[in-house]
């Protein structure tokens, strides 16, 4: 799989992908992620501008079309894009869902916004996805092509070393995790269900499962509505 990621601030997204799960999926060839600076496509080759004053006369300053278009063209031009990603606070909200569909892609290409937006322009005729991370508005779409690319990332197989591990997480088939719990058994008078050391496989799976759909009823009843 190959995610590329356009943005006007490539700094903010150094330190995501090199650490941990999403460095050891590029150091193993599952992924490879390429982060491109707009201001590379800006047609001001002096200062390097890609945003300018919107028409209307509104406040804040709006990314232009001409950069984008050139930067999405440039990469067009190499390889197909399952999808090009806008990330939006109206778009449609990410989930695990969609993280799993996209995880079955080949090549994403993901452009971050900044600013007041970019030139409408672009989300009508580049653009195939806009995503939202929830309903509140960030400074620019970096965390959010991160957020992104860390949930997809990991569920590409291979990419967590125990691959049910990623299977169990919360919101794969719609259920919450179950409680987990490490050593020591008991720590100040609190113990961890007896259950977990009961060493009965049976016993174990039918508890996470109850823990799981009492969380569920309880936190996120919405989830089984689905
Ligand atoms: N004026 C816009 C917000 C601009 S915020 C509005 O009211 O909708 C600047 C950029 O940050 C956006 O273009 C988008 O790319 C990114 N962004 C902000 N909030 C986001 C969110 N919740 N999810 C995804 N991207 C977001």
């Amino acid at each position: 799989m190959r995610i590329d990621i356009i943005t006007v601030l490539p700094e903010l997204l150094e330190s995501p992908f090199s650490h941990s799960i999403i460095k050891r999926a590029i150091d193993k060839n599952l992924v490879e992620i390429h982060v491109h600076n707009l201001r590379d496509y800006s047609t001001d080759k002096r200062h390097r501008r890609v945003d300018d004053y919107p028409f209307g006369g509104d406040a804040g300053m709006v990314m232009q079309i001409e950069p984008i278009f050139a930067a999405i063209n440039h990469l067009k031009s190499e390889r197909n894009y399952d999808e090009i990603i806008f990330t939006s606070p109206d778009g449609e909200q990410f989930s695990q869902k969609e993280a799993n569909s996209l995880s079955l892609k080949e090549n994403l290409l993901i452009l971050c916004g900044h600013y007041k937006g970019i030139d409408h322009r672009v989300r009508e005729h580049l653009i195939t996805k806009e995503i939202s991370i929830g309903d509140y508005v960030l400074t620019g779409g970096e965390m959010a092509a991160a957020i992104m690319t860390d949930a997809i990332v990991r569920l590409i197989p291979g990419a967590i070393g125990d691959e049910q591990s990623a299977l169990s997480d919360s919101f794969q088939d719609n259920l919450l995790a179950p409680p987990v719990y490490t050593r020591p058994a008991e720590f100040n008078g609190w113990r961890v269900p007896d259950v977990l050391l009961s060493g009965n496989e049976k016993l174990i799976k039918e508890w996470q499962m109850e823990q799981s759909l009492e969380r569920t009823k309880r936190l996120r009843p919405n989830l089984l509505n689905d």
